[in-house]
């Protein structure tokens, strides 16, 4: 059983222990699932996940809004990533793609969230493009005014849940100012015509993914979430949110690394003793605990900075996402080195996890991002 201490620290309410309880009995019963079909995979588990009201907190509930709760946010994907690296996709990307519709979204909008919180709809995030990853303000697709209407053209790439999704949360250039301020999102049921599955990538840890072509899409004005030109703010709004939960992630992975090793080198017997009398041994899981430790701290001083008001927690989601993907990503080499050959053994759970953290330090904003994005708050530019 994962260290779950944490728990207990002042960040906390009963309220997110007893959340913390409930989802840990789920995930023993139900996680990991089969990874084969992932499409397949995902769609259970967004709907195995609804059916058991774990996906509630991804989206405010339109009838009695209220903020979204980012330490159970946390501890959700803390938890589930532990168990299943899917499970965690899953889960996460309920929110990261209706983000911009729970925090902006007009109540007609909002009714989508009563289907993609009861995992009845899968939703998606749409940024990047082939062109502007990183630099998001130089995105290129257009959302071209006409009439009443917005005709969406361009391309974007590495979207999660592409091809499975009912929903996609679009940003395109419309155009009211160059740059960031020319920006707007918009709501795209998956069946609107012109909204093309060009490619299904595949990756070292796989996930649905896919190359998007919009081909002169129309959408009514009322498809637009929020104003003309405020895209850019909302995407970073929504990224608020969900930055410091990939943290969680990352921490859920580690800890998993972390239990397995302790397992590991207690049994293995080398040179007539447990592995871990070697005190190497014990210097590199002591480094793990305490690179776990730190990050808890981070992800969770982000969470709960966030649940008490703060406006924005750009710095303290930025610091969590960096350091607990990057610790994570050590604590997790450290684990397979200490397994010795099963560790890269196809089908290990430590090799499993070492491929699954790699892609925590490129998306939602590169770790090199991050670490800009830290320098200028701290400098106060
Ligand atoms: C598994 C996976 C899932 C994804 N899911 C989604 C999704 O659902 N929706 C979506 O919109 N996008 C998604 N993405 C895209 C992801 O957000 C981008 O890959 C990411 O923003 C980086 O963009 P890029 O790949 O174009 O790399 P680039 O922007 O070309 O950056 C390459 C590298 O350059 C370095 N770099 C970049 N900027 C700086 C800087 N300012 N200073 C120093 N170094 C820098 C970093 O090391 C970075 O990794 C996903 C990506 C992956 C891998």
């Amino acid at each position: 059983m994962a260290d779950r201490s944490f728990l207990s620290w002042p960040f906390f309410e009963e309220r997110h222990r007893e959340h913390a309880e409930r989802l840990e009995e789920w995930c023993a019963a139900n996680l990991p699932v089969d990874h084969h079909d992932v499409d397949a995979a995902c769609r259970k588990l967004v709907e195995t996940l609804g059916e058991a009201g774990f996906l509630l907190p991804t989206a405010i509930d339109p009838s009695n809004p209220q903020p979204l709760d980012v330490r159970t946010l946390c501890i959700s994907r803390e938890t589930l990533a532990r168990h299943d690296g899917l499970a965690d996709f899953a889960f996460a990307m309920q929110g990261l793609g209706t983000g911009a519709i729970s925090l902006f979204g007009t109540p007609e909008q909002q009714r989508w969230l009563e289907k993609t919180r009861t995992g009845k709809a899968i939703s998606a995030f749409v940024l990047t493009e082939p062109r502007s990853g990183s630099d998001v303000a130089n995105m290129e697709m257009t959302a071209t005014r006409d009439g009443g209407d917005y005709i969406l053209s361009g391309e974007k790439t590495w979207i999660s849940n592409g091809g499975i999704a009912d929903l996609y949360c679009v940003f395109a250039r419309t155009g009211e100012a160059p740059g960031a301020k020319g920006i707007s999102a918009f709501l795209v049921p998956a069946d609107t015509l012109g909204l093309k599955i060009a490619e299904r990538l595949e990756t070292i840890a796989p996930h649905p993914l896919a190359r998007l072509v919009f081909d002169d899409m129309r959408l009514p004005a009322s498809a637009m979430i929020g104003k003309p030109g405020e895209g850019f703010k909302i995407a970073m709004s929504v990224l608020d949110v969900f930055r410091s939960t990939v943290g969680a992630a990352a921490l859920g992975f580690a800890r998993r690394a972390l239990d397995e090793t302790l397992a590991r080198v207690s049994q293995r017997q080398l040179f007539g003793a447990p592995l871990f009398d070697l005190q190497m041994v014990q210097g590199n899981v002591a480094e793990m605990a305490l690179d776990v430790d730190a990050a808890a701290l981070l992800v969770y001083r982000a969470a709960w900075t966030k649940d008490s008001g703060a406006a924005r927690v750009t710095r303290e989601a930025a610091m969590a996402k960096l350091y607990a993907t990057d610790r994570a990503q050590s604590v997790i080499d450290k684990a397979v080195q200490l397994h010795g050959g099963d560790g890269v053994k196809k089908g290990h759970i430590v090799e499993s996890l070492y491929r699954e953290i790699r892609a925590l330090r490129i998306y939602e904003g590169a770790s090199d991002v991050q670490k800009v994005v830290i320098a200028r708050q701290t400098m106060g530019a």
